[in-house]
């Protein structure tokens, strides 16, 4: 009888105790001012910031891009498709489609480093629903631009819109013929020192 009663009283000792590091901790993080989270975060207009750090769905600038392929050798998964064509006017490559699928992309961010002139970075946008799996397959080079460096949502009807879209949203302007032709300036001969001068 006694050992029943003993169990019983270490029952409600250890319930008790871990009532009181709740209770204690209610207490300590209780801020009455405190605005409840879904009074502070509205999503999707106002959503929870995320670090800076954090790798979402990429930034990528169409403009500056080489087409040099770099960050697709580097994507472990290859799930980035790059179509690109010789610059009809001037040198490098046009880059006709820039596609990552996300549904193979695992936001490991290898494909960023390689990338000589920075035009891709992970970004902070971090929901993009589709309609299909096909909307997870989203082509850079068909977005707006403003959507495809990460300043405006990452939304499944842009992503929609952008294909039926056939050629790039931008296109490297051609290279000014004067600029083209224009020979380089010929260095002038250094003159000769004054003492070297009146030897000869
Ligand atoms: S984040 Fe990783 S998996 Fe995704 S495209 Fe870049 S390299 Fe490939
Ligand atoms: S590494 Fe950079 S410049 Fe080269 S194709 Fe990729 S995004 Fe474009």
């Amino acid at each position: 009888m006694r050992e029943w009663f003993r169990n019983v009283y270490t029952t409600v000792e250890t319930v008790a105790k871990g009532m009181l590091v709740t209770i204690s901790y209610f207490f300590r993080t209780f801020d009455p001012k405190r605005r409840t989270f879904t009074e502070k975060f509205e999503y999707p207009e106002l959503p929870v910031a995320v670090s800076p750090r954090y790798r979402g769905f990429h930034r990528f600038d169409l403009t500056t891009c080489i087409g040099c392929d770099q960050c697709a050798k580097a994507c472990p998964v290859d799930c980035i498709y790059i179509h690109k064509e010789k610059n009809p006017t001037g040198k490098g490559f046009r880059v006709n489609g820039f596609m990552i699928d996300y549904t193979k992309c695992m936001f490991c961010s290898l494909c960023v480093d390689p990338c000589p002139v920075e035009c891709i970075f992970m970004g902070s946008n971090h929901d993009l629903s589709c309609y299909s799996r096909d909307g997870c397959v989203v082509d850079y080079a068909k977005l707006p631009l403003e959507i495809a460096w990460g300043q405006a949502t990452l939304n499944p009807t842009a992503v929609i819109e952008s294909k039926v879209i056939t050629e790039p949203v931008w296109v490297k302007p051609p290279e000014p013929v004067e600029a083209k032709k224009k020979p380089a300036p010929k260095k002038k001969a250094a003159p000769k020192p004054a003492a070297e001068a009146t030897e000869g």
